[in-house]
């Protein structure tokens, strides 16, 4: 492992002068997936400015009825948040279906967000990999992809992006609140995360240099009944093969309102608007929501050893709307 400084920073242009100080310098949250790519020789930084310290560690409500959680929040105390799980219920549970107890005291939402994928090749430095070495190649493509897109994905890169927290936070429209040495700046999660396309080694449309400061969640009175489910290969500690976070609003047996967001198939958190259009006027009915899952999964393209995923991905969807919906008729 690289030798590198570390610094820690207790204000936010504290933090943002400490990055800009010189020398290839990386922000580090609770260090749970940053360290490990550097114990891998994926990243090698020569200096980290821990955020830890900073004033951001709080879930507080806006004035218009939402949530502000700041971007060192950790896993565990954001799924612990009493208003996160009242008014957001999937959010808390996509959190506590991700990694384990102590990751998740260390982990922190800024961090969540930024985590890298899981890809076998992009974590082994011995092979080649567009996202770590832009140009060298995807060996995944025709090896070893069980685990990888099927939507939206490129033949440049094929990975999925890996957080559970993520998928929720689509579903519900948050924005991404940051600081540049310019000023500040928000992105609604679905612009912050790029499309693959032929960059795969940028991922997100934050400016470089920038630090998250925090998520905001807009009021959502849909979303105070939703709920995410995760299938994974084991019962716990384990990355989603598919997940998905959806909130459903029905009266009179049919849905005025639908969010839906997949994870697990795409290099982004996959927001599923072909989806919620057909959802939106239909009956709440198990019909309606195969007809809804099929017209999102439409557009899918599996890979040889990944097709698995798209009547994984179709069931799940069906099995979690009629839970919503069965919820509602109660
Ligand atoms: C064994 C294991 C199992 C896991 N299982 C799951 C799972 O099932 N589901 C899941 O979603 N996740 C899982 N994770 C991933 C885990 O959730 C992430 O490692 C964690 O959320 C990253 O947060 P962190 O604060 O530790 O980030 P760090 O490792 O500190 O940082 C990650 C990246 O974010 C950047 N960064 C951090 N904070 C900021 C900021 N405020 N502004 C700008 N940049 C910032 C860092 O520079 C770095 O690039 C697992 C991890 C492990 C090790
Ligand atoms: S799928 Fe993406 S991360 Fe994996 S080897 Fe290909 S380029 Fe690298």
């Amino acid at each position: 492992m690289k030798e590198f400084a570390y610094q820690r920073a207790f204000d936010v242009p504290g933090a943002l002068a400490l990055l800009d100080a010189g020398s290839d310098a990386r922000f580090l949250g609770g260090g749970t997936n940053l360290v490990d790519l550097m114990k891998a020789g994926v990243e090698r930084p020569a200096r980290l400015v821990d955020v830890r310290g900073l004033p951001l560690n709080r879930v507080e409500p806006t004035a218009d009825g939402g949530l502000r959680i700041g971007a060192t929040v950790t896993n565990s105390d954001l799924a612990a948040h009493p208003e996160v799980r009242r008014r957001y219920p999937a959010l808390a549970q996509a959190v506590l279906a991700g990694a384990s107890g102590q990751l998740r005291n260390m982990a922190t939402v800024g961090g969540n967000l930024l985590q890298r994928t899981r890809c076998g090749y992009f974590t082994d430095v011995t092979r080649p990999c567009n996202k770590r070495v832009p140009g060298s190649g995807c060996p995944a493509v025709e090896g070893e992809h069980r685990n990888h897109a099927i939507l939206g994905a490129s033949g440049h890169c094929v990975a999925v992006h890996p957080s559970d927290m993520a998928v929720a936070l689509t579903a519900f429209d948050a924005v991404v609140s940051y600081e540049t040495a310019d000023g500040p700046g928000e992105l609604p999660l679905t612009e912050f995360y790029v499309p693959v396309g032929d960059t795969p080694h940028r991922e997100t449309s934050l400016p470089r240099g920038a630090l998250i400061t925090g998520v905001i969640l807009p009021p959502a009175p849909v979303a105070a009944r939703s709920r995410y489910r995760k299938v994974r290969e084991r019962a716990s500690y384990a990355f989603a093969i598919g997940s998905v976070a959806a909130a459903l609003d029905v009266e009179g047996g049919v849905v005025r309102e639908a969010r839906l967001a997949l994870g697990a198939v795409a290099s982004r958190p996959w927001r599923a608007r072909a989806a919620e259009r057909a959802l939106t006027g239909a009956r709440a009915d198990g019909e309606a929501f195969a007809a809804a899952a099929d017209a999102e999964l439409a557009a899918a393209n599996p890979l040889p050893r990944n097709a698995y995923k798209v009547a994984l991905t179709r069931n799940l969807m069906v099995a979690v709307l009629t839970g919503l919906a069965e919820e509602a008729a109660r």
